[in-house]
């Protein structure tokens, strides 16, 4: 909710920006609420910063670049390594604060922070990874050697969804490759990505104004585009907006990396263990509500009508013995989602497919919680083809049902969908896992597994509108989107 006036509250804090080494309150005045989704609690006043305060994180930066670039990629990989060390230490209440803020449980917050922590260890490796290649001898004492160089000052807007984990898929390699960082986290959720900053900054081992916070919305994502001393862009967020950012970013000349949404089919297959099914299609399709961009929000049951049949009854049976209740509560396991008003954008949806002929078999819209963000697990019937619950991402605990004779049917089921980001497939054929790897179009693929996250060594991202761009986060992508390639041809008389 916007508003033009901080709240009243003593108790609640408005949040700063962290600029050139200080903490320092943004030029502008509108501020948004940020609430806990679980109870609704004001947890802080979110001050929607101007181009005004882009700029001054962005000369901050420019400052801090060139002794950083100096500095050994040793002594980089090294501050990443207190980085990696300092979080660790502080998992547990960052974990806390990812609970609060955006709302999942406190085991899967914690696993995303381990997550994050894991991109610091990846990241690590920066001076093996930095390394180029050479050719000796291309024509008389003529050799040839490519080095990378950082490429600036770079830029990460993140989504709502992993607060902490997103953040941290980019600013460990970024820095680490010699690069000074801004980070505008979501205006949802800032918490988490406000006290890494903190944390890194602590340390004292990177100089100030190498890694900047600058909180807001819309006006910073454009400052930010529009601004010409950044020179790369990493988002994560919707298909929407990731193709604005990169068409804006792209059209002034930025380097950008535009991951966006989803709509993640499940393949079960008739033979699938029934156990490893289950678990996979209830964490992947209502762990953290839902709200992943991995989560599956399509089962496509294959087989006679009696099979898909007894497949719909498993996931229907498991889906209505979850938990709904908040993150912090232990016997928790579908967390609210993250705001009101998403929640009455699935209802609304889930109303439509209903209208539209679907049929509700699990229905989850009870009572909202004291927060106005719960929604129980629900699984829709028999939607009409192409429908919206079908087609479109949705971002809730809803899973929608569709059926396939067989394997073909289902993959071509699964690659007519615009989006490519994950896709799975529940068997214990090997010759029908191999065939869907390879005929499946998604970046990320699981077998057996419900949430195909990749470690942080390998690349993640999807394909077609679930990205826009050509480099993935994370592993070897990460370097090349944080570096540029240099190469020096040379000739010494003998
Ligand atoms: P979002 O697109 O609403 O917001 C993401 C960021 O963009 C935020 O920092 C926000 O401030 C900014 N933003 C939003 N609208 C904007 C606009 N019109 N102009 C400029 N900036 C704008 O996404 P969200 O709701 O925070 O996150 C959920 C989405 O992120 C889902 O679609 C999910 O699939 C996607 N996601 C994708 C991946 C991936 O790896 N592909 C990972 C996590 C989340």
């Amino acid at each position: 909710m916007t508003s033009t006036a901080v709240p009243t509250s003593t108790d609640v804090r408005t949040l700063a920006n962290y600029i050139g080494g200080a903490w320092a309150p943004a030029a502008g005045s509108d501020v948004l609420e940020d609430r806990d989704p679980a109870t609704g609690e004001l947890l802080a006043v979110v001050p929607l910063s101007t181009a005004a305060d882009v700029d001054a994180a962005v000369q901050a930066a420019r400052a801090a670049l060139p002794g950083w670039r100096r500095t050994s990629p040793l002594v980089r990989a090294r501050a990443v390594m207190a980085l990696r060390d300092v979080l660790n230490e502080h998992r547990a209440e960052l974990a806390e604060l990812v609970a609060r803020d955006m709302g999942k449980t406190l085991d899967d917050a914690s696993a995303e922070v381990g997550r994050g922590i894991e991109s610091c260890e990846a990241a690590i490796g920066m001076p093996h990874l930095l390394k180029g290649e050479n050719l000796e001898g291309v024509a008389t004492g003529v050799d040839v050697e490519l080095v990378r160089q950082p490429v600036g000052v770079v830029a990460a807007i993140t989504p709502f969804n992993f607060p902490a984990m997103i953040p941290l898929w980019f600013l460990p390699y970024a820095v680490a490759a010699g690069n000074a960082f801004i980070l505008k986290p979501s205006e949802q959720d800032p918490l988490a990505g406000e006290r890494i900053v903190e944390l890194a900054n602590g340390l004292g081992v990177f100089p100030k104004g190498l890694i900047n916070l600058v909180h807001g919305a819309h006006d910073v994502v454009n400052g930010l585009l529009d601004h010409p001393g950044v020179a790369a862009i990493s988002f994560v967020g919707s298909a929407k907006t990731a193709r604005y950012v990169a068409t804006r970013g792209a059209e002034n000349g930025k380097r950008v990396q535009a991951l966006g949404g989803a709509k993640n089919s499940m393949v079960v297959m008739p033979d699938a263990d029934p156990k490893l099914m289950v678990d996979g299609v209830m964490g992947s399709a209502f762990g953290a509500a839902g709200q992943r961009c991995l989560a599956g929000s399509l089962a496509v049951l294959v087989g006679t009508a009696a099979e898909q049949d007894a497949s719909r009854d498993r996931i229907v049976a498991a889906a209505s013995a979850l938990r709904v209740g908040a993150g912090l509560d232990p016997e928790t396991d579908v967390c609210p989602v993250v705001s009101p008003a998403q929640r009455e954008r699935l209802v609304a949806d889930i109303g439509a497919a209903e209208a539209d002929g679907a049929r509700v078999v699990l229905d989850g819209r009870g009572d909202a919680g004291p927060g106005g963000c719960s929604l129980g697990p629900t699984i829709l019937d028999d939607a009409p083809e192409g429908h919206k619950v079908i087609t479109d991402e949705l971002f809730g605990p809803v899973l929608t049902l569709v059926r396939a004779s067989d394997l073909d049917e289902a993959i071509a089921f699964v690659n007519s969908s615009r989006y490519g980001n994950a896709s799975v497939i529940f068997t214990e054929s090997g010759g029908a896992a191999r065939a869907y790897r390879y005929g499946v179009e998604a970046g990320m693929v699981g077998v057996n597994v419900g949430v195909a996250a990749p470690v942080a060594w390998f690349p993640f991202s999807g394909w077609k509108d679930s990205i826009d761009g050509d480099l993935h986060a994370n592993g070897r992508d990460a370097v090349e989107f944080y570096t540029r390639k240099k190469v020096v041809t040379s000739r010494w008389a003998a």
